[in-house]
Order: C-alpha cells, then structure tokens, then sequence
C-alpha cells in the first residue's frame, strides 16, 4: 500500500467499530523501530506505550523479524494436536526455565483472555467446583468466561449477565487510616473480606480459584504490598483453593523480573500470559504445573491457530532478546531512574497526583489541584498535547482514570529524558490553561 491512505483515514469511523478506532488517540503509523512510531504525517513519536506492554523488546526488533521471516520461509499452520513443530516444543522449554515454582506445563492460545478461558477451564475442570474469585478493579479480558470475573469498568459487563464468580475489593493501599500501616491495613481488610465472603455468599468448597493480578492493571496500576499478595496465597492453601495469576500485562520482564509471581515473591498455581511473549505476534498460554495439567480432560479446551509456529519462533527470538539485553535489569534501572523523574515533576506540578509504580509500569494520575480529585478531561487534554509534542503515554484506570507510561524494556536514560521533557512541557501548558 502507498504512503498516501489519508482517504482510508477519513472513512475510519464508518469502517471499523469504535472499539477498534477510539477517541484518544488515534495515530495513523507508517513505522515502527525500537522505541518510536513514524506517524504518516511525518513525525516521529516516542512510545512510552509498548502496544500496551506488549512490544517489550521494542517495536519490529531486528532478531525478533528474523525469527519471524525464517519462520515463515518453511512453516505456516498445521492442525493443533496432529502436527507439531520445533518452536512450539522449545519455547515450552525454555518458558518452564524461567517460569516460577513447578509451573512447566503450557497450553498455548492467541490473546490473553483466551489465557484467562484456558485458567478458569483448568481450574473448574481439577476442582469440580463452580465458582472464581476475582478483585474489584481487575481486568481479565472481554471475551464472556473472561468478562465474568473482569470488573475494571461496568460497561464491560452491561447486559452480558457474567455468571460463576463473586468479586472482592483489591488491596485498597491508598486508604489506610491515619496511624495504620497501608501494608498491615490491606491484609486484614484482605482476611475480613474473605471471612465476609465465605458467610455470605459462597462456600470455600465451591470456590475453585482465586484470579488475581498481581498489579491491578486497568484497574490503576495499583501495585499491592509484598504481604497482600501473600496473603492472598495463604488464603488460598488454608481455604484449598487454586491461585491464578494473570500476568498478561506483568509478564515478560515488566516488573523488573522474568514474572511479577517472583517479583513479588509469590508462586501460584495457574498463570495466564500473553502480550509481552512473543512482541506483538498473537501468542498466550495458560501455564500449570505438570501434574495439574494432567487432569484437564484431553479436548475440552482447543483452538485453531494457538501455539503458531511463526508466532513461537517470535517468542523463542523475545527470549533471547531478553537475556542478550539484559532487560530485566534495563527495566529496574530505568524504571527507577523514570519514577525518581516523575516525582521531580510532581514537586513542580501540581496537577500530578499520586504516581505508582514497579518496574516499567507506571501510572500517573491527573488531578484537579483544587480539589485533589482526579481529573479525567485534564489528564486527556495532557495526552493530546504531549502527543503533538511528539510522546505518546496510554490512559486506564477504572476507580482512577490514570496515564500508563509503558515503555519498551530497551528505553534508555536518554529517551525517558526526552519523552519526560514533551510531558513537562504539556503540563506546562495544561496549568497554563487552567
Ligand atoms: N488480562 C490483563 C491483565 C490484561 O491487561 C488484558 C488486556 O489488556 C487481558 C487480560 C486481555 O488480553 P487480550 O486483550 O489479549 O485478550
């Protein structure tokens, strides 16, 4: 297709659904290399969105385009369960290295709510138990058994009656009271509401897991104490329900480990991955030990093009990128160094509420400085104006609507310097405004 598709543009809205052509922002690109988009308009915009924490070893990596161009040079696809290709096994392999506890065993999908499917399937099907247990605020997915125990947002859920799960608040870190420690406070409103939950409304026997993220993504990057999320697991051991960790978003280096599960020092039992696993090919897994997967009855869960072998030699490449970059440590350097920034920024603006983060994921929420409530309009009107400075920041949050900065795991120093200087700059002129 030639450089001129401004005709395409033009008719965006009348041929794809608004969920696929949204508001804030839509940037029509021409490339993409390392950190950065090239807009068709000429520009160059850094990207501190990574696809949404999916392009962590940065857009179109060199190694990451060989993988996919010699994939694809002898293979394409084979009917799941008949033929099996040398990428599929080995990135079996070399996922069940860097995986947490004895999670080694994987069934490969294409998105992460379909990761999510694959969880909630293997749970009910070990346990013979009807119900999940989720967190207010969490997002899981849009597809129906995902929807059932994602709450980010209620819009999601309107007229598609989710059934089989119960939701109780997440770590609610920012409302302690005056005196009390965030980190003790969360894990005893964490028992309480547990204790409530089973009187109430369901009995631990009937629950057959407990679906967590470990950072509440769209919910607000919300990033829990150490001691919730293991309390969470020890929850779950005294009530004898299996723990699902979704890490479609934390996974592959973006908490600063391989998985938020050892950042956090915590192993569940079932985990859900996807975006970051294989750079922005359609690639997931739901991942178990092996003893675990045993028992997920053969052909109760299937699809046409999970474990793609084009898609597997992409993620095989990610790895290797991975450790050849050393990009776990890129991303606690550099995530430290951007957070240390970010706070700079907040002493000078006061319309930078609380920021969180762990890693390369951050959140920054936008505040009316009057009131110190959030402030949804401002925090747009800064992306779009950062966005013409030439950054482009993504946006979420449910209790909070917050900016999520998200960048690739290669980002440099120098390249949170710049994009942070375009950010300063659309504050500046936000508060001149207001
Ligand atoms: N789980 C989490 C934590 C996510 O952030 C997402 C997507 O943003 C999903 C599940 C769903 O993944 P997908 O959009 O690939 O279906």
């Amino acid at each position: 297709m030639g450089k001129d598709w401004s005709h395409l543009v033009d008719n965006m809205s009348n041929r794809l659904a608004p969920s696929m052509a949204k508001d804030h922002p839509n940037l029509p690109v021409v490339k993409e290399e390392g950190c950065y988009y090239y807009g068709v308009d000429g520009k160059k915009y850094l990207d501190f969105t990574s696809g949404i924490a999916t392009t962590n070893v940065g857009h179109r990596h060199p190694k990451v385009v060989e993988a996919i161009k010699e994939g694809a040079d002898e293979l394409g696809h084979g009917p799941s369960g008949v033929i099996i290709y040398e990428s599929i096994l080995k990135l079996a392999d070399r996922l069940a290295d860097i995986m947490p506890g004895e999670l080694d065993c994987f069934f490969f999908g294409n998105s992460g709510s379909e990761a999510i499917e694959g969880a909630i399937k293997l749970a009910k099907h070990v346990t013979e138990r009807p119900y999940i247990v989720s967190f207010i605020g969490g997002f899981h997915g849009r597809s129906m058994g995902a929807l059932s125990v994602t709450s980010s947002k209620s819009k999601y859920r309107k007229f598609l009656h989710p059934t089989g799960s119960y939701q109780v608040p997440y770590a609610q870190v920012d409302e302690s009271p005056q005196g009390v420690e965030p980190e003790q406070y969360v894990v005893e409103q964490l028992e309480k509401d547990f204790e409530r939950l089973f009187a109430h409304q369901v009995t631990p026997d009937e629950v057959a897991a407990v679906l967590v993220e470990p950072v509440l993504g769209e919910g607000g990057y919300i990033v829990p104490p150490k001691a919730w999320l293991q309390k969470v697991r020890e929850l779950c051991d005294q009530y004898n329900i299996l723990l699902i960790f979704d890490e479609v978003q934390t996974g592959f280096g973006r908490t600063g480990e391989w998985f938020a599960s050892q950042t956090f020092g915590v192993t569940p039992d079932i985990m859900a991955i996807a975006k970051g696993i294989a750079n922005g090919m359609p690639l997931s897994a739901t991942v178990a030990s092996n003893e675990l997967m045993k028992q997920w009855p053969l052909g109760s869960h299937a699809t046409t093009f999970g474990g793609n072998p084009i898609a597997c030699s992409a993620a095989n490449a990610v790895l290797d990128v991975m450790e050849e970059e050393n990009l776990l440590a890129n991303t606690r350097e550099v995530g430290a160094y951007a957070t240390e920034k970010l706070k700079d920024l907040k002493d000078k603006h006061p319309v930078i509420g609380r920021v969180r983060s762990v890693g390369l994921m951050i959140g920054i929420e936008i505040i009316d400085p009057k009131t110190g409530l959030p402030n949804s309009e401002g925090l747009f009107k800064v992306l779009d104006t950062a966005l013409e400075n030439g950054v482009l920041f993504y946006f979420g949050g449910n209790q909070t609507e917050i900016i999520r900065m998200i960048p690739p795991l290669t980002v440099t120093k120098e390249q949170i310097d710049e994009g942070l200087r375009m950010f300063d700059e659309a504050l500046t002129s936000y508060e001149e405004e207001i």
